[in-house]
C-alpha cells in the first residue's frame, strides 16, 4: 500500500501554531506518511507577503526541524513565476508517479476560496483534499458549487489510500483563531514574547525578535 502524503501550502507570513497543530493534526488522524510544508513565492490571489521569501522559509525550517516526517519543499519560493498550487500538484505528481494519494491540507478559510484558485477542477483530478475546521467557516450549510462539490467528492473517513485523488475529508481541528494576519499585528503593536509564545513556536519568535520583522 502507498502511504498518502500531505501537501500544506501557505504564505507563512509568519508560520504559527495554527499551522503546526493543522499539520500535526493531519499527521496523526489522516494517516499520512509525511508533510511537505510548501510555501508560496508569489501568492497570486492575495497581497504580496510583508516577510521575504527568505525568512518565510527560514521561520517554516525552524518550526519544522522537531518532526521528522515534516519536509520543507521551496519548489513554489525558488521560482519567479504565480505560485500556482494546480502547478505544484502537477510536479508532484509527476515527482510520486500516478498511484500515490496525494492530500491537499487546508483550512476551511481556504476551501471556502478554492473555486477562485487558477484551473481549481483540476485539483481533484490530480490530489484528495483534507478541510480543517476553522472558527468562522463552517463546513455546515456550504452553498452553490462548494455544496456540489462536497456533495459529489466527500470522504466519510480519512481513508485516502483508496485512490490517488479526487476525495475531500473534512476533519476536526482545535488550533483556535490564530491567523498569521493577527500575529503581526500584535508585533506591530508591540505585544510581550509571553503573549506572542501563545501563537507562534519560540524558535520562530526568536528568528523575528532577530530579523526585527513585523514590526510596522
Ligand atoms: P493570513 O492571516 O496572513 O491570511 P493564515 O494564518 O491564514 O494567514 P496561511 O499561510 O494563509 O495562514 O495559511 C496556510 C494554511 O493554513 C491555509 O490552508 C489556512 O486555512 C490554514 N490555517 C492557518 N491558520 C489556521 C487555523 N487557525 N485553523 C485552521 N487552519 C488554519
Amino acid at each position: 500500500m502507498l502511504e498518502p502524503i500531505g501537501i500544506l501550502g501557505g504564505t507563512f507570513d509568519p508560520v504559527h501554531r495554527g499551522h503546526l497543530a493543522l499539520a500535526h493534526a493531519a499527521l496523526d488522524r489522516l494517516g499520512l506518511a509525511k508533510v511537505r510544508w510548501i510555501p508560496a513565492g508569489h501568492p497570486p490571489h492575495r497581497a504580496p507577503p510583508h516577510a521575504t521569501v527568505e525568512d518565510r522559509l527560514a521561520m517554516v525550517r525552524l518550526a519544522i526541524a522537531d518532526e521528522p516526517r515534516y519536509q520543507l519543499d521551496d519548489s513554489e519560493a525558488k521560482s519567479t513565476l504565480p505560485s500556482y498550487t494546480v502547478e505544484t500538484l502537477e510536479r508532484l505528481r509527476r515527482h510520486y508517479g500516478p498511484d500515490r494519494p496525494l492530500v491537499l491540507l487546508m483550512g476551511a478559510d481556504a476551501f471556502y476560496g478554492l473555486p477562485k484558485w487558477h484551473r481549481w477542477e483540476d485539483i481533484l483530478r490530480l490530489a484528495h483534499i483534507a478541510v480543517a475546521t476553522r472558527p468562522g467557516f463552517p463546513l455546515t450549510g456550504l452553498a452553490g458549487t462548494l455544496a456540489d462539490l462536497f456533495g459529489r467528492c466527500r470522504l466519510v473517513s480519512a481513508d485516502f489510500s483508496q485512490s490517488p485523488a479526487g476525495g475531500i475529508h473534512a476533519f476536526e481541528l482545535i488550533a483556535g483563531t490564530v491567523s498569521a494576519t493577527e500575529v503581526r499585528m500584535l508585533i506591530a503593536a508591540g505585544a510581550p514574547d509571553a503573549k506572542l509564545l501563545e501563537l507562534l513556536p519560540p524558535a520562530v519568535l526568536d528568528y523575528i525578535r532577530r530579523h526585527h520583522l513585523y514590526r510596522d
